[in-house]
């Protein structure tokens, strides 16, 4: 990256200023040479597929045993988004419902759970329990815990990949230790002790709680460290999502080609989440899916990392910017050491948001579709706002000449939600400002 444009786009970040960035490392999706194969997402959804019947019997209120959300059009949000941010919203308005996945109730339900059955299952089949041909409903049993409970779970986090390693490891049998940040929610911490995790609250900053982690479980055999910063099964666990949402495209009859387009907007932490998923649909819709990140402006790691070209090499608080947001899902000060640099070649671009957008967007969405998101799960919107307002991203949209933009179906991830306490989902809808 031109070292001028470098410096502005620093200047901006340092101000707080909201940016809209547009990627020009994007290639062709055909020209693109992937860190995995198809292969690897094939064995991810195989595995996730071997593990249903003990989902469902663990978790009866899954459905099926897939762990998987809906995908809904939200006509009326996009009704209310045109009068209040004076826009016109061109195409079809969708939300993909990950507040809804069950048993975490966030994104972190598609990697987090993928991450651990895979751990079970390599323990199990080392220790002559099982072979993949068997029902793994029998991971109820208890000579499978039995062999768990000499095991430790350990992970860091702002709280909802806490919650979703902690519960599903103690679910199995495993002693679940998370590493908590001081941006974590006190009802998450409770939700965790609850369910019978070990949490340890660090005085720090999300970086620091993974090392205390990953500290913690080094040259412990008997401790499995799940390594947000570096793991790729939790990308791969993501990526799943790519195939899923196809299907539920093609159920619905939504047609995806280079004329009508896929427009995802997912929000962004470590990248870990968004750079699976958007790998995911990549793999699945090539040039005919457009992806864009969000982050807080006061935690715009993956936006800093991919425009100084130094990745896990800068964190925020490098540049003067604190790290501190509301979105606690999203503050992160330095990103994943592997997942900017995949994005480099397959994002279309990076917004970032402030705080006060994220509940005004949480208010709208709820009194117009009666949907209720964390405010992590909000910013998304802030992306189509941009898309169909900011000079930078009307300009992607000329580029790529043979979009209809009537006929672009724009779907927001929505990240968290279903298990925020009733108190604190009233103290967001009647904070005005
Ligand atoms: C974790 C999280 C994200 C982002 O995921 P990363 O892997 O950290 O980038 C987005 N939204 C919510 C609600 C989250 O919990």
């Amino acid at each position: 990256m031109n070292k001028k444009i470098y410096s502005k786009i620093e200047e901006s970040l340092q101000k707080g200023e909201e940016i809209c960035w547009i990627n020009d490392k994007k290639i062709d999706f055909s020209a693109y040479d992937s860190p995995f194969e198809t292969s690897d997402i094939d064995n991810a959804e195989n595995r996730l597929h071997r593990f249903l019947s003990y989902i469902q019997a663990e978790f009866p209120e899954v459905k099926d045993g897939i762990i998987e959300s809906p995908l809904q059009e939200i006509s009326q949000m996009k009704n209310a988004m045109n009068e209040k941010y004076n826009l016109i919203i061109k195409g079809r308005l969708m939300i993909k419902r990950d507040d809804l996945l069950p048993i975490a109730g966030s994104v972190k339900a598609r990697g987090g759970i993928y991450e651990i059955l895979k751990y079970a299952e390599k323990l199990a089949i080392e220790n002559n329990l099982i072979t993949p041909e068997d029902d793994y409903i029998r991971f109820r049993e208890p000579k499978f815990k039995e062999l768990f409970s000499k095991y430790t779970v350990q992970v860091g986090s702002t709280g909802n990949l806490g919650l979703s390693i902690g519960i599903m490891s103690a679910a199995m049998g495993f002693n679940a230790v998370v590493h908590m940040s001081d941006d974590a929610k006190e009802w998450k911490k409770k939700r965790l002790r609850d369910n019978g995790v070990k949490v340890i609250e660090h005085t720090c900053n999300y970086e620091k709680a993974v090392d205390s982690g990953r500290k913690e479980s080094a040259n412990d055999k008997y401790s499995y460290f799940v390594d947000d910063e570096r793991s790729k099964d939790l990308f791969l666990g993501y990526s799943v999502a790519g195939r899923r949402l196809k299907k539920q495209l093609c159920d619905m009859k939504i047609q995806v080609n280079e004329k009508s387009p896929l427009f995802v907007y997912i929000p962004c932490g470590i990248g870990g989440a968004p750079g699976g998923i958007t790998y995911g649909l990549k793999t699945e819709f090539g040039d005919n899916v457009h992806c864009f990140f969000v982050e807080p402006t006061n935690a715009p790691c993956m936006l800093l990392g991919m425009v100084s070209g130094l990745h896990d090499k800068i964190c925020v608080q490098d540049i003067g910017i604190s790290g501190k947001t509301e979105a606690d899902g999203l503050a992160v000060g330095r990103p994943s050491m592997f997942i900017g640099k995949i994005m480099d070649n397959i994002l279309s671009g990076l917004f970032t948001v402030k705080d006060n957008k994220l509940v005004e967007y949480l208010k709208l969405l709820y009194n117009t579709e009666n949907i209720y998101l964390e405010p992590s799960a909000t910013a998304a919107f802030k992306c189509i706002e941009d898309i169909m307002s900011n000079i930078a991203c009307l300009d992607y949209l000329n580029k790529h000449k043979n979009i209809d933009v009537n006929n672009i179906t724009h779907i927001v991830w929505a990240t968290g939600g279903k298990f925020v306490p009733e108190e604190i989902k009233k103290q967001h809808l009647n904070n005005m400002n």
